[in-house]
């Protein structure tokens, strides 16, 4: 193919009709440095560990120089944003370089934050420091949870300044410029085909399918029609799975608008994210969803089936039936609920399950939030307890995940015991000795969770270009499941000043 000289040169901030995407070419950074880099992900995508020192991994990754035969591009989608139709938004700051394909995968590498694309609506298509930390670390947590997610490659600083937020002085507060490189089987969002079907470019729309069938989902066969179901069963099948995982983990994604679903089911676009420190199914980390908290950790699957019922509409033109599609919605919250019920067994290290453990469980719902309690600790200490302890002796060995301990007296109290006696007399039927139970608990819930205070704190020390807290966290942060007694200070409920804060979006 012949390359365009400058992409950017024709491009500007427009509608895209009857297309997917657009070629451009990110914008130059001034001075770009390699912040961090996985070695992983570099492997994974055929990148020796050498070659990220490179100059040429530097230029390619920040956006300096464009890769010979490649072609990056922009992919243009809409979107449902918190409830509403959105319209056309398109990636405004992320360019996809290339795809590449390596030991029989493929993959998607994007830039975020390097520069403007015909999406940036009003925007500059940059990305700060700060959120570019807060992706770059959580994207690979998130992986060695075991939470399907896109992956991080790269962490530049670009050079360049950044305008966010102008002070109560009037003077602007510019930050630090950042590049990640992200990347992922595809960038493809249930909102690339509600763009389309809203569009009404069928032709398109039906060709966009055929190429997700083709490159994604092959083991998809049968007539087209069934393949478009079938294709439709998959994307809510995966989705499902990844909302069981952020609920096993206390992972709240803020800002669940269809153009931020993956058609892969992984967890994609890290913003104001958070996890759960004390349990509250009420709690959003997006300060601009305070009021409906419509993006709160307890409505994530509602929102999911939510966001493919907007899916099914948009394939609607192509099925032209609404029984089936309408069947595979239903029976989302109910396979949900059933998966979440063992799922949450397990976190109690219960491996069975009885009609009576929807008590079980509905009962730690409740008094998880009598007092704050945090649940990282609550369940991973869980573990420790023992079929012969007493339920003086169980709630002692949790007790550190308390906020409040001066609190759980009383009714409160009285409420725990309750819950435990009950617990107890259900571990009791269990037939798993205590320490394959505890091994097995222990591989369920997390020890280590990337807390908004860690992020703080690696993005507080970044700035000042000390970027020795990213690499800790990034090594912790690859084993969440082991014991790591050189950072057990990890191990630990949020400091008192990162009480109720919140992430960060921008
Ligand atoms: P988000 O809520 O972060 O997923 O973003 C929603 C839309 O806004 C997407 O189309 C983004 O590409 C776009 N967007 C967000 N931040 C910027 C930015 N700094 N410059 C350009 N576009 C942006
Ligand atoms: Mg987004
Ligand atoms: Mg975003």
């Amino acid at each position: 193919v012949e390359l365009p000289a400058d992409p950017n040169e024709e491009n500007e901030v427009r509608q895209v009709k009857d297309a997917l995407f657009s070629y451009v070419n990110p914008t130059k950074p001034s001075n770009p440095k390699l912040i961090h880099a996985s070695k992983e992900v570099a492997e994974l995508v055929g990148i020796s560990a050498d070659e990220i020192q490179t100059e040429s991994f530097l230029n390619t990754f920040s956006g300096k120089e464009v890769l010979p035969g490649t072609r990056p591009y922009a992919m243009c989608y809409a979107g449902h944003q918190f409830g509403n139709w959105a319209g056309q938004l398109g990636d405004g700051r992320a360019i996809n370089l290339t795809e590449v394909e390596h030991n029989d995968q493929n993959f998607t590498l994007q830039l975020k934050g390097a520069g403007k694309t015909p999406y940036s609506r009003t925007a500059d298509g940059l990305a700060v420091l700060r959120s570019s930390v807060r992706e770059y670390l959580c994207a690979e947590a998130m992986y060695y949870l075991g939470v399907p997610t896109t992956r991080s490659l790269s962490l530049m600083l670009s050079g360049d300044q950044v305008l966010r937020d102008i002070l109560y002085n009037g003077n602007p507060a510019y930050e630090k410029g950042a590049i990640v490189c992200r990347v992922a089987p595809s960038f493809i969002r249930f909102g690339s085909f509600e763009m389309l079907s809203a569009r009404n470019e069928l032709k398109n729309l039906k060709q966009f399918v055929e190429y997700n069938l083709k490159h994604y989902f092959p083991e998809i066969k049968g007539e087209p029609k069934d393949q478009y179901l079938q294709f439709f069963k998959t994307v809510a099948d995966k989705t499902r799975e990844m909302i069981l995982h952020w609920q096993r983990v206390g992972f709240v994604h803020g800002v669940m608008n269809t153009d931020n679903m993956s058609v892969h089911g992984i967890t994609i676009d890290y913003g104001p994210y958070g996890w759960l420190e004390n349990y509250d199914p009420s709690w959003t980390p997006n300060t601009t969803d305070s009021q409906n908290r419509r993006y709160r950790f307890g409505n994530q699957p509602q929102i999911a089936q939510w966001n493919l019922y907007q899916l099914a509409n948009a394939l609607y033109p192509l099925i032209n039936e609404a029984e089936p599609l309408e069947k595979i919605l239903e029976s989302f919250i109910t396979d949900f609920d059933r998966d979440y019920k063992g799922m949450f067994l397990s976190k109690l290290g219960i491996f069975t399950s009885t009609e009576a453990d929807d008590k079980l469980i509905s009962g730690l719902d409740t008094v998880l939030q009598l007092s704050e309690t945090d649940m990282t600790i609550f369940f991973r200490n869980l573990s420790k307890v023992q079929k012969s302890d007493s339920v003086d002796e169980a709630i002692e060995k949790i007790k550190d995940s308390f906020y409040l301990p001066e609190e759980i007296k009383g009714d409160i109290l009285e409420s725990w015991k309750k819950w435990f006696t009950v617990y107890l007399q259900r571990l009791n039927t269990e037939e798993l000795s205590d320490q394959v139970r505890s091994e097995k608990m222990n591989q369920i819930n997390p020890k280590y969770v990337l807390r908004n205070y860690m992020s703080q704190l690696a993005i507080d020390a970044a700035d000042k270009d000390d970027y020795s807290l990213i690499e800790e966290l990034y090594l912790l942060l690859q084993k969440p499941y082991d014991e790591q007694p050189e950072f057990e200070k990890w191990f630990a409920k949020r400091p008192d000043w990162a009480r109720s804060k919140v992430g960060c979006s921008m």
